[in-house]
């Protein structure tokens, strides 16, 4: 899977869910691809989809950030990019291992799709729109607000808040 796909389908997915967690799960995204790369440079060879490809890795993390401790929510929002990238990855011929014991690599739905083939980005628009349309339809339908986003200048101008309060929170977009 191109990186470019990688981080359009972890970025929408996470703006779904909350639009605080996308840069995070942008980086989190490529994370398996360019922590081989570290490693490697490191002195360590490693194998491409190996020890930073396992599902279950990620699934730990995210449980961890989840249950145990988290800064602000990025460990999770990391992880969940990361895991995108598994699911991605686990499309293509090649597959990916699922836990620390596999020992041949799984594919989802018949594993069918090659890297940088158009199948990826085709993968990659259609959750792109999908997640698009779910921000906007939950959106409430007759103020705009979309729930994710406080709008701090708009409820000053109504009096919800005070000016005050407007001040300290206007460069708070999430
Ligand atoms: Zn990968």
């Amino acid at each position: 899977m191109r990186w470019f796909n990688h981080v359009a389908v972890a970025g929408s997915i996470a703006a779904v869910i909350d639009p605080g967690m996308v840069p995070l799960a942008m980086l989190g995204s490529t994370a398996p691809d360019w922590m081989e790369w570290i490693g490697s440079t490191a002195g360590r060879k490693v194998k491409h989809r190996t020890v930073t490809h396992v599902l279950l890795t990620w699934l730990t993390a995210a449980a961890f950030f989840l249950l145990v401790w988290d800064f602000r929510g990025w460990g999770v929002a990391f992880a969940v990019g990361a895991i995108c990238h598994w699911l991605q990855d686990s499309l293509t011929v090649t597959g990916v291992p699922v836990s620390w014991w596999s020992d041949r690599r799984t594919t989802l739905l018949g594993g069918r799709m090659r890297t940088g083939g158009m199948g990826e980005y085709i993968l990659s628009g259609v959750v792109v729109l999908a997640c698009g349309l779910a921000v906007f339809m939950f959106r409430a339908p007759d103020t705009g607000f979309v729930p994710f986003f406080r709008n701090w200048p708009e409820l000053y101008r109504e009096g919800i808040v005070d000016g005050a309060e407007w001040r300290a929170h206007r460069f708070e977009w999430f």
